[in-house]
């Protein structure tokens, strides 16, 4: 098992990651000042069953244990099942010296997290992610649910008191599932650390059949990089929005299929060869490292473009991007492999570059 620690300026908690790492969870608890009064672990129908009950045993008996489980799927990350949590929370006596458990993917964390974040104006929590997408959401304190007219609209920024990273939870992961949470590995490698990427390239030929010790200290330097940036820019002011790369074609994308039809690190894949595109042609470099990674993406598994996407329409969705600036869409780039900027792309040749990546 691994820990590192996520030095933010407003707060400082530590990670566990690796096989056993939920034995850390009933010790940090114990430790916690004020005592810990009572426990809610929220969770979904697919993660309970696998792995609630192994929770639930952890904690000591003499702490009440309250469970909410709510239905899995991003559509659940909804107005409705925060309420439904409020209440829950309320009804099982919750106060301000309470805990809640984040048991769950990316879902599970954003929710649960906000749910902490505005119970009784903020109370304590713990994530215990379980999926590999998770390794990303669950640090950082970014917190949140979707509204009907965007995703992620309405959070707060909440930073967990530990995130407890049990991988051996990977194993019951649909491979769809690790392949989306892979995106956000390569994408920690591309802007942040070149021989980190070439290694992932060298070892990483299949998801079906990662070792969990190639997986483990891949999941390690990809939450180092991530906590390296949020301990430079908390708020997301500055280099925090290096972590948006392949996200702006990503996110167009996952609305004009519909949320949920692609799965998120799917589209972020398609978004950061796309990103890779617009970087050869803004500082006028050869296209060698996006054929090389489109090669391997394919080798992965990640899926082709779908037929019947239309440049204009996912440009005016980029245009809608919470990062664009007057009207003009601000991408981030790549220089070079492990190198990362945000630059405003002119219209016409994001256009172009559009056009000719959806041929
Ligand atoms: P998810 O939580 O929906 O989990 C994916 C699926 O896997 C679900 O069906 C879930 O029930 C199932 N599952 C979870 N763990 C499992 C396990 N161990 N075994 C078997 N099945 C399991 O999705 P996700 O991909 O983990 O996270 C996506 C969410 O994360 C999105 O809402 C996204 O907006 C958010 N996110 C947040 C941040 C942040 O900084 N807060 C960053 C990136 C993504
Ligand atoms: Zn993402």
């Amino acid at each position: 098992m691994e820990q590192l620690t996520v030095a933010a300026p407003s707060k400082h908690y530590p990670v566990f990651v690796g096989e056993n790492a939920l034995q850390q969870l009933p010790l940090l608890i114990q430790e916690l000042t004020p005592a810990v009064t009572r426990i809610l672990i929220i969770t979904d129908d697919n993660v309970a069953p696998l792995y609630l009950g192994k929770v639930a045993a952890l904690l000591s008996s003499e702490t009440t244990v309250h469970e909410h489980i709510l239905p899995h799927g991003d559509q659940e990350k909804s107005f409705a099942n925060y309420i439904a949590c409020q209440t829950k929370a309320l009804e099982s006596g919750l106060d301000r010296r309470s805990l809640i458990i984040a048991l769950g993917g990316g879902m599970i964390g954003d929710l649960a997290g906000f749910v902490a974040s505005t119970y009784m104006r903020g109370i304590r929590f713990i994530q215990v992610p379980t999926t590999l997408l998770a390794h990303d959401s669950a640090v950082g304190g970014k917190t949140g649910i979707n509204h009907e007219l965007g995703k992620n609209m309405i959070g707060a920024f909440h930073h967990p008191e530990a995130v407890i990273y049990p991988i051996e939870c990977l194993r019951t992961l649909p491979v769809n599932e690790i392949r989306s949470g892979f995106a956000e590995v390569i994408k920690h490698a591309l802007i942040k650390d070149e021989v980190f990427y070439r290694a992932l390239h060298e070892e990483v030929r299949s998801l079906t059949e990662v070792g969990s010790g190639t997986l483990q200290k891949a999941i390690v330097t990809g939450i180092q990089i991530k906590a390296d940036i949020v301990r430079q820019d908390e708020r997301e002011n500055g280099v925090r929005a290096l972590l948006n790369f392949g996200h702006t074609l990503g996110h167009a994308i996952e609305a004009e299929l519909g949320y949920g039809k692609w799965t998120h690190g799917d589209a972020v894949a398609a978004g950061m060869r796309f990103a890779l595109r617009v970087g050869a042609a803004v500082y006028g470099i050869p296209l060698i490292e996006e054929k090389e990674m489109n090669a391997w993406l394919i080798e992965l598994g990640y899926p082709p473009l779908p037929a019947g996407l239309e440049a204009e329409r996912l440009l005016a969705r980029m245009k809608k991007d919470k990062k664009s600036h007057r009207g003009t869409v601000q991408m981030v780039l790549l220089p070079r492999i492990g190198r990362a900027e945000l630059l405003e792309v002119p219209d016409p040749l994001l256009k172009r570059e559009l056009q000719s990546f959806l041929a």
